[in-house]
């Protein structure tokens, strides 16, 4: 969301690309016509995508000042690193080298390598397909006011933090530029993209959130919530998993034997993704104007989470 609080880092030049997007924490480009074409460069008409992403930080919506070094590569390889083991469902990514008479070319600018996934350009929908195996952050307030999330109905008595009795898919609409995501019930997915392909994508983030879980358990971790993103294949219209999957921006880690000896929320998640720096935010800033920089400490502590959670999980 391009607003005043915009990273004052401006979207780096690539020679060869066009920037087209720049998202919070992403920016998009698209390889820069030859001189012969006259259409304008737009992601509706490129087939392949780069998404470089920065060390900008967001919570609440607000990109906030200072970027959390590294924070870009390490989303990267943790994106990667999931996409590898995610094989059951097609995603985004495509070769990024190709043969150039007879030597291999490297698609991604050197300048900005670590940080970016070569992919190929999908027709996306408008969902952030959220899936939620405990309880906590906007869930857990829906809970507090009406014992239910995204309308589904849950048991008396949760506490901040509880496992939930199987994970739960609490779909988003992913609101135009500037605007905040919405809550919204499955039936109102359907109408937003037909009723087979709500279906396709529910079944699909609970089976991956199934695996995905699974795998962080082995690493000692929790994966309490996350949401992943779709579109569709231009030419075939398969469902293809996009953006970046299962990183510490788009979901809850926690440790999970914390988790187990903690007696209160607060002791129990502790958490390997931006929550300090959402806790700090709120402790620190009414919500209006410009939020306030954030501190070395509470910068350093997130660089250090979120490479934590990459050693945990990867073991490099
Ligand atoms: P935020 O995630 O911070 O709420 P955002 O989604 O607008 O905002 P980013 O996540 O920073 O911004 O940017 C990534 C953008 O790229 C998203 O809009 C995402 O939907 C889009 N995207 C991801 N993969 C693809 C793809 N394969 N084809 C087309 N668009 C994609
Ligand atoms: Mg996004």
């Amino acid at each position: 969301v391009a607003s005043e609080h915009e990273s004052s880092a401006s979207v780096a030049a690539l020679d060869g690309w066009t920037p087209v997007y720049s998202g919070k924490v992403r920016d998009l480009y698209i390889e820069t016509p030859t001189s012969a074409s006259t259409d304008a460069p737009s992601l509706q008409t490129a087939s392949r995508v780069l998404v470089v992403a920065s060390d900008r930080v967001s919570a609440f919506d607000h990109v906030l000042e200072p970027g959390i070094p590294g924070k870009g590569e390490l989303l990267t390889t943790l994106s990667l690193w999931w996409f590898d083991r995610l094989t059951d469902v097609p995603n985004h990514l495509v070769a990024d080298h190709e043969l150039v008479g007879s030597t291999v070319r490297e698609v991604v600018p050197a300048s900005v390598a670590g940080r970016t996934m070569l992919c190929r350009t999908l027709d996306m929908y408008p969902i952030e397909c959220v899936v939620r195996g405990y309880l906590t952050g906007s869930g857990w307030k829906e809970y507090l006011e009406t014992q239910s999330v995204c309308g589904i109905a849950l048991p008396a008595g949760l506490q901040n933090g509880d496992r939930l009795p199987e994970p739960i898919y609490t779909p988003a609409w992913k609101a135009p530029m500037g605007q905040h995501d919405e809550n919204i019930s499955f039936a109102r997915t359907a109408e937003l993209v037909g009723p087979t392909i709500a279906a396709e994508l529910r079944d699909l983030s609970l089976a991956l959130f199934a695996t995905a879980g699974a795998i962080a358990e082995q690493a000692g971790v929790i994966l309490a919530d996350t949401k992943f993103e779709f579109g569709a294949d231009r030419h075939t219209g398969v469902t293809v998993l996009a953006d970046e999957v299962l990183t510490s921006d788009s979901s809850r880690y926690w440790d999970a034997e914390v988790w187990r000896t903690g007696t209160t929320p607060e002791t129990r998640m502790a958490s390997f993704d931006k929550q300090i720096v959402r806790n700090w935010l709120s402790a620190h800033w009414d919500g209006a104007g410009i939020p306030p920089e954030l501190p070395t400490e509470i910068v350093e502590q997130t660089a250090a989470r979120y490479r934590e959670l990459l050693e945990r999980l990867t073991g490099a």
